[in-house]
């Protein structure tokens, strides 16, 4: 799997956030990165292709790095979508508006992250509804799945790949939650041990 998005090296203090795509296939994973990318709708990307890419942009007055990592299927095998689940920093759990089955399918990939994660709730996830633009075929209601993103103290986006409704938004909103997570882990290894179980220390260039 190659990266793509032109220059990988990070300059040194530039924050690189972590994104991983998540979801059924065919509900727009590959449309909204390719989108947030690009600025393309791309409506035959193959299904069965997972690729990273890289892109840096600004982000609040501050340019920071996005590295996304748009899954396709392999997650079957649990090693590797552990692995993939592990190296990442945010979630966007994509589900389609039009299809019900990928709706109740998060829940399925939210219990992997969590495991992967330690049980920890805080992790930054958005649970994005994606194909808004086709309102006449919703099969979920905006109802059901901020009941859902509720329950799970996460938020909940409508998205469109489609007419980029919210596709950059959401990209930044969930890097806003792994920024301030980053920050607050930051502070609490400077701080008192909290838990039994302490994190790795990191070493943070100032
Ligand atoms: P993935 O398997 O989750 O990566 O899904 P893809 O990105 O390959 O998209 C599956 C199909 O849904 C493709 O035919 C896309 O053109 C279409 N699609 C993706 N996002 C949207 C959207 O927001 N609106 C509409 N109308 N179609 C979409
Ligand atoms: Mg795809």
């Amino acid at each position: 799997m190659q990266s793509k998005g032109g220059n990988n090296r990070q300059p040194v203090g530039q924050p690189l956030h972590k994104v991983i795509m998540v979801g059924t296939g065919g509900v727009g994973k590959s449309a909204l990165t390719l989108q947030f990318m690009y600025q393309e709708f791309v409506e035959d990307y193959e299904p069965t292709k997972a690729d990273s890419y890289r892109k840096k942009l600004m982000l609040d007055n501050e340019e920071v790095q996005i590295d996304i990592l748009d899954t396709a299927g392999q997650e079957d095998y649990a090693a590797i979508r552990d692995n993939y689940f592990r190296t990442g920093e945010g979630f966007l759990c994509v589900f389609s508006i039009t299809e019900h089955e990928s709706f109740a399918a998060t829940h399925e990939f939210r219990e992997q992250i969590l495991r992967v994660k330690g049980d920890d709730n805080n992790i930054p996830f958005i649970l994005v509804g994606n194909k808004s633009d086709l309102e006449e075929k919703r099969r979920v209601s905006r109802h059901e799945a901020l009941q859902l993103a509720d329950a799970w103290r996460v938020p909940y986006v409508e998205t469109s790949a489609k007419t980029k409704l919210n596709v950059e938004e959401v990209f930044k909103e969930l890097m806003r939650h792994v920024q301030k997570r980053k920050l607050a882990d930051g502070e609490a290894s400077n701080g008192p041990k909290k838990t039994g179980r302490r994190k790795k220390r990191k070493c943070v260039i100032l």
